[in-house]
């Protein structure tokens, strides 16, 4: 294909799931409809998106006052956060920062909740966080998430931008990423980027974009997945021919999960990585 593409790490994520949903989704821009989100799960996902924004006037100056915060669950989280925030390094904080790089022909682009960029000792860093209100996942389950992966490889690709004209590429190892949950306040984790890390993973992403780029582009259909399990949790299964999969039906909150998580808005997209079951500090 030959158009330029904005890529984030859904439509990375959507392009391994199944290239055909990519296709439909991204490039034909077929209707994905809303999703039928029971009442509770839709106001934690609205609790999660003000828990962000109170974070991010947190971090532009703004005083909050949780006596102002009406809802109990919401003024818990922000209490938490007020208490356990992990010490920061001194920087320039930067909340809710989008970056945009090339990668071929094409771009990636991530929205980070905060990066902090700096030196320590005459280096260059930078230190990403990410707030979270679901529930914490294992260590090896984070590092192989594609928000660890894409986020950290962005910044070592093209983070040397925010420093200016001048400035040389950031070494894997000037960049960090701390995943903070609200649900975990005391155990954050936090990881160190590496030259063979990022060799990896600048290698596979690329090799997404290049089968990406390879797919026609003359209005032919891209292969639709062998994995039906990925068909029971796609608004296109009438599109495909695949109303009827042999598989287990989800339940309604799943379906309604997977259905909503290719929205474009990258803050939904981290809310909607996570459980929907409450989880009260
Ligand atoms: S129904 Fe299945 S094959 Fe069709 S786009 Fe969705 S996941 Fe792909």
């Amino acid at each position: 294909m030959n158009d330029a593409l904005l890529l984030s790490r859904y439509k990375l994520i959507t392009f391994l799931a199944c290239r055909r949903r990519f296709q439909l989704r991204y490039l034909a821009e077929a209707a994905w409809p809303a999703a039928p989100l029971a009442v509770a799960d839709e106001a934690r996902l609205g609790l999660g998106q003000q828990f962000h924004q109170l974070v991010q006037r947190h971090f532009l100056g703004l005083k909050i006052e949780p006596a102002t915060i009406d809802d109990r669950t919401l003024r818990g989280w922000w209490l938490t956060f007020e208490r356990f925030l992990p010490q920061l390094p001194h920087g320039r904080a930067l909340p809710e920062l989008t970056l945009t790089i090339p990668i071929g022909q094409h771009l990636l682009h991530g929205r980070f909740d905060l990066l902090i960029i700096g030196e320590t000792d005459g280096r260059a860093f930078a230190h990403l966080y990410d707030w979270k209100t679901g529930r914490q996942p294992d260590e090896t389950t984070l590092r192989h998430d594609w928000q660890t992966r894409l986020y950290l490889a962005m910044l070592a690709e093209g983070g040397q931008a925010l420093w200016g004209e001048g400035q040389t590429p950031l070494l894997p190892e000037q960049i960090s990423l701390t995943y903070w949950y609200v649900t975990a306040p005391t155990k954050p984790h936090t990881f160190v980027y590496s030259p063979a890390w990022h060799k990896q993973n600048w290698t596979e992403i690329r090799a997404i974009v290049a089968q990406i780029e390879a797919q026609p582009n003359t209005g032919g259909v891209w292969p639709l997945t062998e994995d039906r399990a990925q068909c029971r949790v796609c608004a296109y299964q009438a599109l495909c021919g695949r109303q009827e999969v042999d598989t287990p039906a989800l339940s309604a909150t799943e379906v309604a999960v997977s259905l909503l998580a290719g929205e474009a808005d990258e803050e939904t997209d981290d809310l909607l990585a996570l459980p929907l079951e409450p989880a009260l500090p």
